[in-house]
């Protein structure tokens, strides 16, 4: 990208030049003289100031109608995860956010399938804002919202706020995975369902922020295949920390928190191999029950689990399905990477050139396929009604 460049030299230019007179000085040992060598931001290019939390949520406040709505959809989403409801819980929607128009009409369309398949699915959609990367690329709306590499973060905040909001306006339940350690304080108050992503999970850090998070939170299995990162992960959250933070005047503050009760394992695979399979739930769930802990999993049909290749999503789904019907109940959930139109494309010259409704980060199945999916998810939950119920470390085999 080559206004990242830009952007980068004209930083550095920048730096050199409020640095550039010290480079004149004579160099002289710190013994002989008063003169200390600089020590810091020796790496820091440019510091921006952020509104404060507080600010950013006057200007987009969540009204009672949204508060009452994010409420209710946390609480359908724990009653699933504590199988107190048998609806299947589905987190679907892109892999990242990156033109918030076509956002919204995913979320218009998910809007009229949740209501036709609210028996037995409840929809909450991706709605993601900050993408880890293996190695350098495009960071999300939220870091980078012109995806030119300018990285306008304090708009990136605004438009992931707005977007909550309309979601919520809407009545669709948002899903995010939770990277930054400051941001949450901007919008994770709208989010019906957070992640803790493949890459983090193991991060103390990601943990004790998680068990300050107010909606329930999934951690993923790592990205070499462990489950038992994510449930040391979910133990972590679920307890008392103190850590610092920001508070919404944007200070610095130690907060105490009282550790999430609703941190669940999600399975997405890995890259030496899938753990979607009845074999791998099995053995995730008696890892689980080991470590006292609910038997009950969300399966990422994506990323580890497709080996990255989007048309696989169907074939995991059915697979799924499968085991719904076959009576499985230690599957809670299931997530899917989905947008308008199928496939993926690269950032070549910031916005322009997009094609609209597709993906930038990974590859999603588009709406058809969506549509379809879900129908046969919603089946399998009517026909895991009437099977006899298979539940416990092995699924009740
Ligand atoms: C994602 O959900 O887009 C993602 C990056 O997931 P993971 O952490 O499993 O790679
Ligand atoms: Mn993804």
């Amino acid at each position: 990208m080559g206004i990242v460049r830009q952007v980068a030299d004209d930083q550095m230019a920048r730096k050199r030049d409020s640095l550039r007179h010290l480079s004149f000085r004579p160099s002289r040992s710190p013994a002989t003289t008063n003169m200390s060598p600089a020590i810091h931001d020796i790496h820091i290019a440019q510091t921006d100031a952020l509104p404060e939390p507080r600010l950013l949520r006057q200007e987009l406040p969540a009204g009672e109608t949204q508060a009452a709505f994010i409420t209710a959809a946390r609480a359908a989403t724990r009653a699933i995860l504590r199988g107190d409801d048998d609806r299947l819980l589905v987190v679907v929607g892109p892999c990242s956010i990156h033109e918030p128009a076509s956002a919204l009409e995913y979320a218009q369309r998910l809007r009229q399938l949740a209501a036709q398949l609210a028996g037995e699915l409840l929809l909450v959609m991706r709605v993601y804002f900050e993408k880890p990367r293996t190695r350098m690329g495009w960071k999300g709306l939220i870091y980078d919202p012109g995806l030119d590499g300018h990285g306008d973060i304090g708009e990136g905040l605004r438009q992931a706020r707005r977007l909550l909001l309309e979601c919520a306006r809407l009545g669709v339940p948002a899903a995010s995975e939770i990277l930054d350690l400051v941001t949450p304080q901007y919008y994770a108050e709208l989010l019906t369902w957070g992640a803790i992503g493949a890459r983090t999970v193991e991060s103390p850090l990601h943990r004790q922020m998680a068990s300050a998070l107010s909606a329930p939170v999934g951690f993923k299995n790592a990205t070499n295949g462990s489950v038992s990162a994510a449930i040391d992960a979910i133990h972590v959250a679920s307890q008392p920390h103190r850590f610092p933070t920001i508070s919404l005047e944007g200070k610095a503050v130690v907060i105490t928190t009282t550790g999430n009760p609703d941190g669940h394992l999600v399975l997405r695979g890995a890259g030496d191999g899938p753990n979607y399979d009845a074999a791998s739930v099995g053995l995730a769930a008696l890892a689980l029950a080991g470590a006292k802990l609910p038997a009950r999993l969300v399966i990422d049909c994506s990323h580890g689990n497709s080996s990255k290749d989007h048309r696989r999503q169907s074939g995991v789904a059915a697979d799924i399905a499968q085991q719904l019907v076959a009576g499985s109940h230690n599957i809670c959930g299931v997530m899917l990477e989905s947008h308008l139109v199928e496939g993926r494309q690269e950032i070549v010259d910031g916005r322009h050139g997009l094609r609209y409704g597709q993906s930038v980060t990974d590859a999603c199945i588009g709406w058809d396929s969506t549509v379809d999916v879900l129908q046969e998810l919603a089946t399998a939950v009517i026909r895991r009604r009437a099977a006899p119920i298979r539940i416990g470390p092995l699924g009740g085999q």
